[in-house]
């Protein structure tokens, strides 16, 4: 049983073996340089065809082109910039064009930077519209009818990567076909899940990353509609049919490769019915959990693999932050800004308040995620939901846990004032000089490097240090899911905003030992090293990047969880 429970594939997956074996295989004995004409050229071209081969099947490529980049956003690039550069040309030699970009209003921001940049850097200076999504994130298709005569590019997704929702690509399509627009969908979030013949498609443009179906990151692939304009974002020696230029990455194409292996003839990938399966289990087990979950995927209208949630009386950085003591890494659905969650603009497109927008948690599973895994998860969600309750139940109101009868936990925060939103959230109100969550994810300037003990050098610190003193600072709540390593099994649990509290204690000591603070990153440990060095307490140590960089010091037994066998 792994430490880490990764429900954030969206994000980025694991890779598979047989891909890692395969980028190994390309480093080493195939290491060749696909584009010479030698038998090292040779046998490297043959992983290079055969990747490519296998995704022109398994994608229906047809007599389009598929060419190999580094990801989707370079993809998205290249296909904004060719459909861009066709529409100067045609408006050079005098041809109507349309005039309106469009694109989808929960677009990954990839696409509605693109074109902005695009635009701007090619002097076109044309509308670009965001074509608005209902409550289920599905497009507003009669509007899509209405600019589509005026539409010079179009960009959608196949299914979004906040919510899992699956755009009607036929209906789209339809709503096109009254004009000459080009269309950009993006597959990122599709490939694995959902099948796709793009050649009979009126698909233009069709970025993917290998990062989101368990290859590595930095290798992606972009669909090209045989006919549809073709400007090269990156020009040289000619790679990829002149479309790509620079040599090819060829271990991420070669997992690329073994992850489509996989997908055509493996047992690695899992059914939708399984995956679907896979998400009821977390359902059922987060609404045990949280009895006031609320659910922002349209479930029947996406993706297997996605769970977009919001817990009414928890703020999503809360729960994010217990969930990651108990090892289960999820996202929040939106960005975090300085000092509090922003709502995400796909929730908020869609519809929903802000409050319930801010504090939206994303889960989701890979393709591959099995059944142990799902299992695993679901006892570490009820294990944290429990000591969460625990929290509220020992009235954590003087630790800023708990505010208008909403769970609230901050360390980083101590003391704030609470509003209650619509749906009784509570929303924070920092009071001026508390730490927020930007300003402890900043590195600590100017910190004495003597400060900081690092992961690999711990052991060895506490063996000669014998009597120091072991100083969790994350909160209570964070304490109690996690499991320590045995080094640290011994750590008392002050948290930052308490930490003043025992300050006097230990300065009064005759002898002071030394004292070793630890959290989850290493930077509210760094703050409470740097506090108490300052009062001339100077052997105060801190966890350089925190448990997170210390995970490999946890033994075989304390990895679990007490997950189920
Ligand atoms: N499009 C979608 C829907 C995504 O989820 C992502 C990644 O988060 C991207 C584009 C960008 O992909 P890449 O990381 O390969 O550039």
């Amino acid at each position: 049983m792994k430490t880490d429970i990764y429900l954030d594939s969206n994000a980025t997956t694991d890779t598979l073996p047989a891909a890692r074996e395969a980028a190994n295989r390309a480093m080493g004995d195939t290491y060749g340089n696909p584009s010479s004409i030698h038998s090292a050229g040779l046998r490297a071209r043959a992983i290079l065809n055969d990747t490519r081969a296998r995704a022109c099947r398994l994608l229906g490529v047809g007599s389009g082109a598929l060419v190999f980049n580094s990801g989707a956003t370079e993809g998205i690039q290249t296909a904004v910039l060719s459909a861009l550069c066709s529409l100067r040309e045609q408006r050079a030699r005098g041809e109507r064009t349309g005039s309106i970009l469009v694109y989808g209003a929960t677009e990954h921001k990839a696409v509605p930077e693109s074109l902005k940049h695009w635009n701007r850097v090619l002097g076109l200076h044309l509308e670009i519209h965001a074509l608005p999504v209902n409550g289920c994130g599905m497009h507003n298709l009669a509007e899509l009818r209405a600019l589509a005569a005026d539409a010079a590019l179009v960009c959608t997704m196949a299914a979004n990567n906040e919510t899992g929702a699956v755009s009607d690509l036929e209906g789209i399509a339809a709503a096109l076909s009254g004009g000459n627009a080009l269309w950009l969908v993006d597959c990122v979030q599709a490939l694995g899940k959902i099948s796709l013949h793009l050649s009979s498609t009126r698909i233009d443009y069709a970025p993917f990353s290998g990062h989101k179906l368990y290859a590595p990151k930095g290798v992606g692939m972009l669909y090209v509609r045989a006919d549809a304009p073709f400007t090269p974002l990156i020009i040289g020696g000619g790679q990829e049919n002149g479309m790509r230029s620079g040599t090819e990455n060829m271990p991420g194409i070669a997992a690329l490769g073994a992850v489509l292996a996989e997908l055509e003839e493996g047992g690695s990938f899992r059914s939708c019915a399984q995956l679907e399966q896979a998400r009821e289990k977390l359902i059922a087990s987060l609404s045990r959990a949280f009895p006031d979950l609320m659910i922002n995927t349209p479930l029947d209208q996406s993706l297997p693999t996605t769970l977009n949630v919001t817990v009414p009386s928890i703020d999503s950085g809360t729960l994010l932050d217990v969930f990651d003591a108990a090892g289960i890494r999820i996202s929040a659905g939106s960005a975090c800004s300085a000092a509090k969650a922003l709502p995400s603009y796909v929730l908020k497109a869609m519809g929903l308040p802000d409050w319930r927008s801010s504090n939206a948690v994303r889960i989701s599973i890979g393709a591959a995620t099995d059944d142990v895994t799902i299992d695993s998860a679901c006892s570490r969600i009820e294990q944290c939901a429990a000591a969460l309750r625990m929290a509220f139940d020992d009235g954590a109101h003087a630790d800023g846990i708990v505010r208008n009868g909403a769970t609230c936990l901050d360390d980083h925060l101590p003391h704030a004032d609470a509003v209650t939103a619509p749906g009784g959230v509570a929303n924070k109100v920092e009071p001026a000089g508390y730490t927020t969550k930007a300003q402890e994810q900043a590195p600590h300037a100017k910190v004495d490097p003597s400060l900081q003990i690092g992961a690999a050098a711990l052991p060895d610190f506490l063996k000669l240090h014998v009597g120091t003193v072991i100083v969790d600072v994350r909160d209570p709540v964070e304490h109690a899911v996690s499991r320590l390593p045995t080094s640290l099994s011994s750590a008392l649990n002050i948290p930052l905003s308490r930490l003043a509290e025992a300050v006097p204690s230990w300065l009064a000591l005759p002898e002071r030992p030394p004292i070793l603070f630890f959290c989850r990153s290493g930077n509210r440990s760094t703050a409470a090293g740097v506090l108490l060095r300052q009062l001339s307490y100077a052997s105060a140590f801190s966890l350089d990047g925190g448990l997170a960089l210390a995970a490999h010091l946890l033994d075989a037994t304390n990895k679990t969880y007490g997950d189920p066998a």
